[in-house]
């Protein structure tokens, strides 16, 4: 089997990860959460016509030509504040004093800002001749009556739940999280409780994968270290096949100690690829378990195993959660420098953005090797060098996948 591209990568995951079943969440609980129902408007708001302003409301052939040299009197015969109803019908010659949101009254069809006034006991001058209907909000501006007001697979934002709250849906319809496992695998590795051994490798893998899910809104469950024999192996993944998605760090490549991908396969696990044309992350495997369960086999180079995660268990979570935007937003920016790369290959650089009058400006974090954490930890994006290049150039354009925001897009915007 030759080696998938990214893109045959992502489409090859997202064909094989359903969307969650649906759960009742709170209101305060669904900011961030995908809509798993249309809702619809339970009232119409505002309830009927309203003022935009304080100010007065007047017939507009009354004031047309209004100036301040010429203003035009009117006698105020109401006031009406916003909860109550007006208590008259406005004639000609009239006007009634109306606050921000306080239904108009009959025989007006204008509102003029207080700012525009001037008032005298009972009588108001207007100043300016408006323009006939300004400053009236028509009923239902906001919500009409059993109009869908919010589609399934929208995303709460605070907007959205604003909406909701409006429409009184204290209990709201979303799609589940999935629970998800992760497992680091190398006998190497040296869990932050261990006391220091020169000899050992700090586990990186599973706090930085811990966040990443986090980052999504999802709480994963650690399940430690496995040593690289096949018993602990077995044992190991097998407890996280009883999740939803296992993230399985580590021992994914062709060394001689590498037994995840034969001990997930061993686990009745149907892989579908275990190679990317990609640098870091060129060792990562993809499977799925009868009962449903996605298996990523991560690479063990922390940087390599966020980057991965990245390009494709991020968007496959979201896929699960029911968002309709999976991948992460990206940008076009000039190089700074000549960026490497390798034909048949995406390399993806991590960068930090700077913006000049062109637009962004993309420059290396720094030694890029796949151990190399800190390339990561200062990166704001990451720059794909296309598999048809050998590199580019200082002053030539890339794409830039942002890493330093929640925003996601709708596709992967070029095929990488
Ligand atoms: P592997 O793919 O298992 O051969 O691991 C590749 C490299 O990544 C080795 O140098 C490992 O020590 C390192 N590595 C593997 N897992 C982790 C981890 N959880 N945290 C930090 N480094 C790791
Ligand atoms: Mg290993």
């Amino acid at each position: 089997m030759s080696d998938f591209s990214v893109t045959e990568a992502q489409t090859c995951i997202l064909q094989h990860v359903q969307r969650s079943g649906v759960e009742s969440v709170l209101l305060h609980d669904s900011l961030h959460r995908v809509l798993a129902e249309d809702v619809l408007a339970n009232r119409n708001h505002p309830p009927y016509d309203v003022s935009a302003m304080d100010g007065y409301a007047l017939t507009f052939a009354d004031v047309s030509s209004a100036t301040a040299d010429a203003p035009v009197p009117l006698t105020v015969v109401d006031d009406i504040r916003a909860g109550q109803m007006p208590q008259v019908a406005i004639q000609a010659g009239q006007a009634a004093r109306i606050m921000t949101g306080a239904p108009t009254p009959q025989g007006i069809d204008t509102v003029i800002r207080v700012e525009d006034t001037a008032l005298n006991g009972d009588e108001v001058s207007i100043l300016t001749a408006p323009k006939l209907g300004a400053n009236i909000r028509p009923l239902g501006e906001n919500l009409k009556t059993n109009v869908v007001v919010l589609k399934q697979g929208t995303t709460i934002t605070p907007g959205v739940l604003a909406i909701l709250a409006m429409v009184k849906k204290k209990q709201v319809p979303v799609f589940a999280k999935p629970t998800v496992a992760i497992l680091s695998t190398g006998d190497e590795l040296e869990a932050i409780d261990d006391p220091i051994d020169e000899n050992k490798i700090p586990n990186a893998n599973s706090h930085a994968l811990y966040a990443q899910c986090k980052s999504l809104g999802i709480e994963a469950t650690l399940l430690g270290i496995a040593k690289d024999n096949e018993e602990d192996l077995k044992a190991k993944l097998a407890e996280g096949l009883e999740y939803d998605v296992l993230l399985a760090s580590g021992g994914v490549s062709v060394g001689h100690h590498d037994f995840v991908r034969p001990t997930l396969e061993a686990l009745g696990i149907t892989m579908h690829f275990w190679r990317v044309a990609m640098r870091p992350g060129h060792p990562l495997a993809f499977g799925t378990s009868k009962r449903g369960t996605v298996v990523f086999g991560l690479p063990g180079n922390p940087v390599a195993s966020m980057v991965c995660f990245e390009q494709y268990v991020a968007p496959a979570l979201r896929q699960n959660m029911g968002h309709a935007k999976l991948f992460r937003r990206s940008i076009q920016a000039r190089l700074s420098h000549d960026m490497r790369g390798s034909l048949g290959k995406t390399i993806f650089i991590r960068v930090t953005l700077n913006r000049d009058e062109q637009g962004y400006v993309a420059t290396s974090t720094g030694a890029q090797g796949s151990g190399v954490l800190m390339s990561m930890a200062l990166a704001e994006g990451l720059l794909a060098v296309p598999a048809t290049a050998d590199g580019l150039e200082a002053g030539e354009m890339a794409t830039v996948q942002l890493l330093q925001d929640m925003d996601f897009q709708n596709d992967a915007d070029v095929e990488i």
